[in-house]
């Protein structure tokens, strides 16, 4: 268990490290950089195989990006010897991990299916090498069932009947293994040839026919399938001539077991020639394969009785197990050792290997037991389904998260629908009653604008009513004084006169103020000329009171209205007359400014106290006085003449002390 859950996944590290971290961006492979170090590698012998993998790291490590492909293809090597040349399982698996990592991903594992299926198998491999064959179902069975679903080339799927082979001769059942490797020889001999990894199978497979045939005693048919293994090879060998190491261990292979055959056929002359042989030509590429060869050889002296020669080859061949561990030969190995030292008459120290022996196969019976009592069959059919079920299950898990991710949004959308429904729904109400508050609006303006119309009309004709009787008054009064009449009655003529002359005056400015103010036309005058003539118009009223009008004037030419700017300046003159004591001077002065043209009216008169100061442009009928000779106010002549001036974006403003007299200031703009 502890083996399991850490020493596999630190390997793994080990190699990512040792490996370097990869992630390939580039998916394709590059065989135009890498393909010589394949061949240089695929071509060496065995104990060549590090060095040639050596050289193929080196080339990794020099090229900037490999692609998938290129780890893959190295990393199959970088198995091939931990599984072959140093038969070490768990590092195969954990390079089978990596090649499963590299594919992980699911399009990947799609896209590059016959490279995931190999690393299925290849872990398949280890765990049926490691004799976990419940792991080794697991992973053979992914390994099928992701080809058929997923690879389009059916050859490569054949290979699978010759692992089901595999696991039945484990279980000892040699007529059903040797048909499961005779059904795999048949189908791959019918897919193209010229596959390298296919000749490697179908010669495997004859020889494995051989021994499933020898296991059950039938020697003729398994000398039928040994010959026919060492003819298929003869014949198919020049196609891979890279590979030449291989097709001599495949044959030394079949000798090896053409020979214990022999053996047990008590043919132990040819069966002591065809160890040597094979041995010979195994000693070159494969130790390992070697020193079994020679367990064997050795086996076979004892029974012939050769036993110096024995003896000396145990000695050989334990040396070589010290290095190459192998499970089976160091069994046959402590046998075949107890039993020459019995017939040497060496009781005590045979006790000793006898015990070793027993602890080794304790331990290998108890495993084998254990999986013997399965039914493979049975087994590989839960397995099949188990891996089916956990695809399906996977699928399962990626539908149900594509539901709840469609769900999710369709709710929102309904949300969002909803919402901009409901919105929409309140901004449209809220147009309708800014509307219809808008209607009200636009109605109350219009009647206020008709009422205002209809005031403005009324007090028009009443002033126009009013102007003629009381000038028909004033002329009757006027013909009446021209005659004699009797000092009091001219008096109160005069007075009568007199208030019709005001009265006429105010109905004339009312007149004037509705048609002039709405006249906005404007022309070129020379201020100053305007200036004289409106002091011209009130020097009468201020020869009346004995005033004198002082005027200094420069010409000024703007634009002006001349109605409106006529009727500001004869207000103020004329203010500055009625609130002025006789005998008292008004100074009326026109000054040219850089941008602007400044008039001034001083006069030395009642002046205007601080309470009213803030009050006579907005609020005159609060601050209305009667003239020094008892003229009459009307309080409005100066919030007119404010808003003439600001219609010529002018200013009007105004210095005053009580009782001392008062300055009237108007600034108006000459580039208008
Ligand atoms: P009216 O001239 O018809 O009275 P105005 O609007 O011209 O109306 O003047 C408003 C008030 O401002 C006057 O009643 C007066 O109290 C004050 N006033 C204006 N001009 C002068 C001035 N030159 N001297 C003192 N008081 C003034």
């Amino acid at each position: 268990m502890l083996f399991r859950s850490y020493i596999t996944p630190l390997l793994v590290c080990c190699i990512f490290i040792l490996t370097g971290c990869y992630s390939p961006e580039d998916k394709e492979g590059h065989p135009e950089y890498f393909q010589v170090y394949y061949d240089k590698y695929d071509s060496s012998k065995n104990e060549d195989k590090e060095a040639a993998l050596e050289l193929l790291n080196n080339a990794f490590r020099s090229f900037p990006n490999p692609g998938l492909i290129d780890w893959f293809e190295k990393f199959d090597r970088d198995r091939d010897v931990a599984y072959y040349v140093k038969t070490n399982y768990i590092k195969a698996m954990s390079v089978s991990d990596s090649m499963l990592l590299l594919t992980e991903d699911k399009k990947e594992r799609e896209a590059y299916a016959s490279y995931h299926v190999r690393a299925l198998f290849y872990k398949g491999d280890c765990y049926y090498k490691l004799k976990r064959y419940n792991e080794a179902f697991y992973y053979y069975s992914r390994a099928k069932q992701m080809a058929m679903q997923f690879m389009k080339d059916k050859c490569s799927l054949v290979e699978y009947d010759s692992y089901n082979g595999y696991l039945f001769f484990t279980q000892a059942r040699y007529d059903l293994a040797a048909s499961y490797f005779y059904n795999d020889c048949i189908q791959q001999m019918q897919c193209p040839q010229d596959n390298y990894n296919r000749f490697v199978i179908i010669q495997r497979n004859l020889d494995n026919i051989g021994i499933c045939y020898y296991r059950l005693g039938r020697f003729d048919s398994a000398d039928h399938y040994y010959n026919k293994a060492l003819d298929y090879i003869s014949q198919n060998e020049s196609r891979f001539p890279q590979q030449h190491y291989f097709a001599r261990l495949a044959k030394a292979v079949v000798y090896g077991n053409k020979a214990q055959m022999l053996e047990d056929m008590r043919k132990y002359s040819e069966a002591e020639s065809m160890y040597i042989k094979s041995a010979e030509v195994t000693g070159l590429t494969d130790k390992a394969y070697t020193s079994s060869t020679q367990v064997s050889l050795a086996g076979l002296y004892i029974k012939m009785n050769k036993l110096n020669q024995a003896d000396s080859l145990l000695t050989i061949v334990k040396a070589l197990l010290d290095t190459l561990p192998n499970e089976n030969a160091m069994l046959r190995w402590y046998r075949l050792k107890t039993e020459l030292l019995v017939k040497t008459q060496q009781r005590d120290i045979a006790f000793d290997v006898l015990q070793a022996y027993n602890k080794l196969k304790d331990s290998v019976d108890i495993r084998d037991r254990k999986f013997a009592a399965m039914d493979i069959n049975r087994e590989f059919e839960s397995m099949e389904q188990k891996a089916l079920n956990a695809a399906l299950q996977k699928d399962n898990q990626v539908k149900n998260m594509y539901l709840v991710i469609a769900v999710t949004v369709l709710m929102m959308v309904v949300a969002i629908v909803l919402l901009v429904w409901y919105n929409l729904r309140r901004s449209s109400r809220h147009v309708k009653e800014l509307n219809r508050k808008n209607e009200d609006l636009q109605n109350a303006f219009n009647s206020l604008e008709q009422s205002h119309r209809e005031n403005s009309h009324i007090l028009r004709i009443m002033a126009h009513d009013l102007k003629n009787p009381i000038s028909a008054m004033r002329n009757l009064v006027y013909s009446l004084l021209r005659k004699e009449q009797p000092a009091q009655q001219r008096e109160i003529l005069e007075l009568v006169q007199d208030t019709c002359g005001t009265s006429l005056n105010l109905i004339n400015d009312l007149l004037n103020d509705r048609r002039q103010l709405s006249s906005t036309r404007k022309e070129l005058v020379d201020m100053a000329r305007l200036l004289e003539s409106c002091v011209e118009l009130q020097q009468a009223k201020a020869d009346e009171k004995n005033q004198q009008l002082y005027l200094v004037a420069e010409p000024a030419e703007i634009m002006l209205n001349t109605q409106k700017i006529w009727r500001v300046i004869s207000n103020i003159i004329s203010n500055a007359i009625k609130f002025s004591p006789p005998g008292t001077e008004i100074k009326i002065s026109l000054q040219k400014r850089t941008s602007s043209v400044l008039l001034c009216v001083q006069d030395q008169g009642i002046g205007i106290p601080d309470e009213f100061k803030d009050k006579i442009f907005s609020a005159p009928e609060k601050v209305m006085r009667l003239g020094t000779f008892g003229e009459k106010s009307y309080g409005l002549g100066l919030s007119i003449s404010k808003k003439i001036v600001e219609e010529h974006r002018g200013k009007i403003w105004f210095d005053s002390v009580d009782g001392k007299g008062s300055s009237f200031y108007v600034e108006l703009p000459s580039l208008n």
